[in-house]
């Protein structure tokens, strides 16, 4: 199995640390307010790989933590911490919102299909395992203490940029003047802060009342439940430069040992091309989708069609071609599981090692699919149908479970010329070539077909 390791910007050959067993530990949500579907494509990401790790006989430790404290408004520990402002904004505890939140997350991730993670540690019950980190890196001449904090001096690790790739002297260059001219460095960051009266969340700790920095968090609980090194570190690409390097210089920087063997990360999801963000307010939740008539499912097979270190752009087109494909899947499906023919064991093994050949590569599941859909086309049998099942290990697209779409089916079949034009006319659209649009109309109006225009995308209908 070959993985993408962020650490040495390379695909290589996946090695555990114990024979057959993976330690694997993927940073998790602050749960301060819905998690959107882009969140939801990370933790899609990180269910494909655990399933794909199982696949290959391993016993898999997952780990994700839940914020639950500590994550301020900017990543680089600027502005109010993300649950205060949630707390004020509802009128509601912070214990209250973490709660609800948290629910409503593993509500999401069961509808999705993503496997629950072994461990799911809260950042508040682990206050105390944060404060033994701190102290411990600060004895060791790490961490210092300011008038408001205790705060990692990053010039005093050496490997510090080693993930992002930045060269501390260029970083420290271009630094911002700084607010705090207590720290160090500008980039250094805070281990842990202290707490104005005020502050609605607050702990004892040898510098008085305060509450633990983000970053510590999943240093001090990857710690304590996969050990000093662990074998995978997952996140969503954003993490990188800061969150995680800040990460593996806590852990590394406390222990003297790598933190996790490999480091791999999800790429974004934007929407119309750009960001998807909570603050952009461009974001949809599963329940959203669900109101607007996309199964969960169909939302988990769009994710699938691109690959996990790709960007990938969230359209209502999109989202109806995914309906539209996984529905005709699941239908094919259900023709081969009534059959009585059979079909070669050299046809259903060569699908099988071509389809452990994509997965194994990276996690290629585009190419996986696109594997199960050629697989669906040839004759008709139930061993093809047993095959799929038996992919679906790692799509989870709920096969097994799936009901033929009888009503859909039932609507015209669209050959795929005509929906290929469709989508290029979407595209010619898009870039305003609208003399290549009218055309591409003509085109599907001359095989019998009609396009229309609607508010999430296009209806082809027959003439
Ligand atoms: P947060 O709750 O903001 O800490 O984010 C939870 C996870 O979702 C993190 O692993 C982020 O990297 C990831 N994430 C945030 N925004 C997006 C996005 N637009 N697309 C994909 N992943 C995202
Ligand atoms: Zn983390």
């Amino acid at each position: 199995m070959k993985v993408y390791n962020t650490l040495t910007r390379k695909k290589e050959e996946f090695k555990t640390l114990k024979d057959g067993f993976v330690g694997m530990y993927s940073c998790g949500p602050t749960v301060y307010n819905y998690a959107h579907v882009g969140n939801m494509r990370t933790y899609i990401f990180m269910d494909i790989l655990t399933r794909v790790l199982k696949y290959n006989g391993y016993k898999v430790k997952s780990v994700m933590n839940i914020t639950d404290v500590g994550h301020l408004l900017s990543d680089a520990d600027e502005g109010e911490d993300k649950m205060v402002t949630a707390s004020k904004k509802l009128n509601k505890t912070p214990l209250e919102i973490a709660d609800f939140y948290t629910k409503v997350f593993f509500e999401d991730l069961n509808k999705l299909n993503i496997e629950k993670p072994n461990v799911i540690p809260k950042a508040t019950d682990h206050i105390a395992e944060m404060i033994n980190f701190t102290e411990e890196l600060v004895d060791k001449g790490y961490g210092y203490e300011t008038s408001d904090g205790i705060y990692f001096d990053i010039q005093k690790f050496n490997d510090y940029g080693k993930l992002s790739r930045i060269k501390l002297d260029e970083l420290l260059a271009g630094a911002r003047v700084e607010v705090n001219n207590e720290k160090r460095n500008s980039y250094d960051f805070a281990l842990w802060k202290k707490a104005p009266k005020e502050h609605i969340m607050q702990w004892q700790s040898p510098w008085g009342m305060g509450y633990p920095g983000w970053h510590i968090e999943c240093s001090a609980m990857s710690k304590k439940y996969l050990g000093e090194t662990f074998d995978i570190h997952t996140g969503g690409v954003d993490h990188i430069p800061i969150h995680h390097e800040n990460e593996i210089a806590q852990s590394e920087a406390l222990t003297g040992k790598m933190s996790a063997n490999y480091w791999m990360h999800g790429e974004f999801m934007l929407v119309n091309g750009g960001k998807m963000s909570k603050k952009l307010g461009n974001t949809y939740t599963v329940k959203e989708l669900e109101d607007k008539g996309y199964e969960p499912m169909t939302f988990r097979y769009f994710c699938l069609n691109a690959h996990y270190r790709n960007k990938i752009n969230f359209t209502f087109e999109g989202m109806d071609s995914a309906k539209t494909s996984y529905h005709r899947l699941v239908n094919l499906l259900h023709k081969h599981k009534e059959s009585d023919l059979t079909v070669s064991d050299d046809l259903i093994n060569d699908y099988k090692t071509k389809f452990e050949n994509a997965i194994n590569d990276d996690l290629n599941i585009p190419m996986a699919l696109g594997i199960l859909w050629n697989l669906l086309k040839e004759e008709k049998s139930r061993k093809i149908y047993d095959l799929a099942i038996n992919m679906d290990k790692i799509f989870g697209l709920k096969l097994k479970e799936s009901k033929p779409y009888i009503e859909e089916d039932e609507k015209i079949e669209i050959p795929s010329e005509v929906e290929a034009f469709a989508n290029a006319r979407i595209e010619a659209k898009k870039n305003k070539d609208y003399a290549k649009a009218d055309e591409l109309r003509n085109k599907i109006a001359d095989l019998g077909y009609l396009i229309v225009d609607t508010k999430d995308g296009f209806e082809i209908k027959k003439k």
